[in-house]
């Protein structure tokens, strides 16, 4: 469809990035784009929109440069979902397993809570290990999630069914 061609025409696919063997996708020209990025914008705040999501959290660090525009375009506050040792208040944290060792995230523990409806955003959907950890942030708050939105899916790896039961049943998008 247009939306997908258009975005798909804006993502650079760089090899052996930031390793040898990985093709890493890269939004850069996307962002430099205004009609794709205003385009994405907009598609991440209908998503809002449709899933009636009170705040958007975004996963640092592309999460924050796609999610903020959506946010405010939808009417919604914004909420950083850091890496460990980032952010300045009182927080609940998160680890999560990376290939090799482990990962943390952290968000403030107040920034989200009783009544809201989060939709996570970040732009690439890998093994769902960032995106697990911060739906639970998320309903250790207290809210709950509205969905996960996010530009890219990486069809070949795990992610969807590693999120399937953080999600339990919200929608995740791949635009
Ligand atoms: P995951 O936790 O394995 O799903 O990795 C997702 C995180 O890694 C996201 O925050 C992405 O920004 C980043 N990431 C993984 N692969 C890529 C890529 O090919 N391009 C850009 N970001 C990526």
């Amino acid at each position: 469809e247009k939306l997908r061609d258009l975005l798909l025409a804006h993502i650079h696919d760089v090899p052996d990035y930031p390793k040898p063997g990985v093709m890493f996708k890269d939004i850069t020209p996307l962002l430099a784009d205004a009609k794709a990025f205003a385009a994405l914008t907009d598609a991440l705040a209908g998503l809002c929109e449709r899933y009636g999501a009170t705040k958007v959290v975004g996963l640092e660090a592309r999460g924050f440069i796609l999610g903020a525009p959506a946010a405010v375009r939808a009417g919604l506050g914004f909420v950083p979902v850091r890496k460990a040792g980032k952010l300045p208040g009182a927080t609940l944290a998160q680890a999560y397993d990376l290939e090799y060792g482990t990962a943390e995230i952290e968000m403030h523990a107040d920034a989200v809570g009783a009544g809201d409806r989060v939709l996570v955003i970040d732009d690439v959907l890998a093994t769902g290990g960032t995106a697990e950890a911060s739906l639970r942030l998320i309903r250790r708050a207290g809210a709950e999630v509205a969905g996960v939105a996010v530009l890219m899916e990486l069809g070949f790896l795990p992610g969807r069914a590693r999120l399937a039961e953080a999600l339990d049943g919200a929608p995740l998008e791949a635009l």
